[in-house]
């Protein structure tokens, strides 16, 4: 190999800070580091930005400024909502259905409740990780009260029903909710056309500062407090602002909302180009999700007779950053349950890679990339048959 490229294809575990984000954050260290709840200039003028950034949030997703508050990011948003709408409605019925592909923000918070006496059913999925409504509709029950369905799910990139989705908890009286990370800023989201009543959102996927989150809350819909203080957030989520980071996240919303169409446009063509490019070039590879409708930037693959981890280390030594549906790197053994939750047979189902692209990848890092998962497959598997 000549000169050492770096080609990071991970923007589902986060993205970078657009320059432009990081300019408009600046200011908020320094200079306009005023607390927003004080009453003199400073105090207002920071609590002006706050409120102009809760206005392009919204915005993103058609909602209004004050169905959003701010939070400490997508697992937070997740946490808050999952626990907070379970105590509200625990005297109307114990009963809550979520999938078996959601993130850990959601599973892990599901697990909690069960063990404070609320009952869990985790939908199966179809082969391409699509959650249907008639699935939905046949685990709807009298005490349901609660629907949690992501909107695109973070390691195959399918994108779900959601409007349907919603429409079947609403037949049954229940309330929607939509982990809705990975799809705000990645495909259209409309609160309003799409039903949702509350929406989980991260700004370190977007393209803004890590820490920062948001969760949408239809007007109307009754939820305690998440930390208890003083007045911030309409006095549900307290604690003086991190201002310079909810900044941050506003501008990240703006630019998202102004480029969506030019990014899914951007993306999906470098993505498909390298879907093309690994099951024309590679042999023995599937690939995960379903393909009409995916997060514009995912790629998923299952190489046979070969593990993933090892792909993952040989591509970092090549300067290529992947992410690997096995969780070995992170001390369990498990296989990733959305892999399983799909179907991949338990021999290939170490073998998987996921390859996000995002705003920065150009066509010479997918061919690189490319090319070195080509030279790394191969040389894994003439490792392996000699085993
Ligand atoms: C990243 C992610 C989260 C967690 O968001 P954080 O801001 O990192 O806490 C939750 N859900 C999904 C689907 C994600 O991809």
């Amino acid at each position: 190999m000549d000169e050492k490229r770096t080609v990071y294809l991970d923007y589902s575990a986060t993205t970078p800070v657009k320059p432009e984000v990081l300019e408009q954050m600046i200011p908020f260290f320094t200079q306009n580091f005023g607390n927003p709840s004080s009453l003199y200039q400073q105090g207002l003028y920071a609590k002006m930005a706050v409120e102009e950034a809760r206005e392009k949030v919204a915005a993103l997703i058609n909602a209004e400024p004050r169905e959003i508050y701010f939070t400490g990011g997508g697992s937070e948003s997740d946490n808050w909502v999952l626990e907070g709408i379970a105590d509200q409605l625990k005297n109307k019925g114990k009963h809550i259905i979520t999938s078996k592909i959601e993130h850990h923000a959601i599973l892990h918070t599901c697990a909690y409740l069960e063990k404070h006496g609320f009952d869990v059913t985790y939908l199966d999925v179809d082969k391409e990780g699509f959650v249907t409504p008639e699935v939905l509709e046949a685990a709807m029950r009298d005490d349901t009260i609660l629907v949690s369905v992501m909107a695109v799910n973070n390691e195959i990139g399918t994108i779900e029903p959601i409007k349907e989705l919603a429409e079947v908890a609403h037949k049954h009286g229940a309330l929607f909710h939509t982990d809705a990370v990975q799809a705000v800023g990645n495909i259209p989201i409309d609160v309003k056309e799409m039903g949702i009543d509350m929406l989980s959102m991260s700004s370190h996927k977007i393209y803004g500062p890590k820490g920062e989150g948001g969760l949408f809350l239809r007007k109307g819909v009754r939820i305690g407090s998440f930390i208890h203080g003083g007045a911030q957030e309409n006095g549900k989520r307290a604690g003086t602002e991190n201002l310079a980071g909810i900044v941050g996240f506003g501008a990240a919303a703006e630019l998202a909302r102004k480029n969506l169409d030019n990014h899914i446009a951007n993306l999906t063509k470098i993505r498909n180009h390298i879907i093309k490019r690994v099951t024309e070039e590679i042999p023995d590879v599937t690939v995960n999700g379903s393909l009409e409708h995916r997060h514009p930037g995912n790629a998923n693959f299952t190489f046979k007779y070969i593990e993933g981890e090892s792909i993952l280390i040989l591509l970092d030594s090549m300067g290529v950053s992947v992410s690997t549906g096995s969780a070995c790197s992170s001390k369990s053994l498990e296989p990733s349950h959305v892999l399983t939750a799909i179907g991949v047979d338990v021999e290939s189902v170490h073998g998987s890679i996921r390859m996000t692209v995002g705003d920065m990848t150009t066509m010479e890092d997918a061919d690189y990339a490319v090319d070195c998962l080509k030279k790394v497959v191969a040389r894994l598997r003439e490792i392996s048959s000699l085993c």
